[in-house]
């Protein structure tokens, strides 16, 4: 079963990293205002890091993920 929680920050980090990789892209935003193609990174990063703070006490992760902790782990 998938998490809708899971979802929306997936989400939210797709449309963060493309963002980014759009400020990168753009060579005038990168030439004139490299605080602005920072900021999409720092943006893309905190995206990242909620949905991987989410993931670690959501249930439909954990189980999951818990395949691959087992297999890992042998
Ligand atoms: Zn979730």
């Amino acid at each position: 079963m998938r998490c809708p929680i899971c979802d929306d920050f997936e989400r939210a980090l797709e449309d963060r990293t493309s963002e980014y990789r759009k400020a990168c892209s753009n060579t005038v935003y990168c030439r004139i205002s490299s605080r602005f193609v920072a900021y999409r990174n720092v943006e893309m990063e905190r995206a990242r890091s909620e949905l991987e703070m989410h993931r670690s006490v959501c249930a439909s992760a954990v189980t999951e993920d818990h395949g691959r902790t087992a297999l890992s782990s042998i």
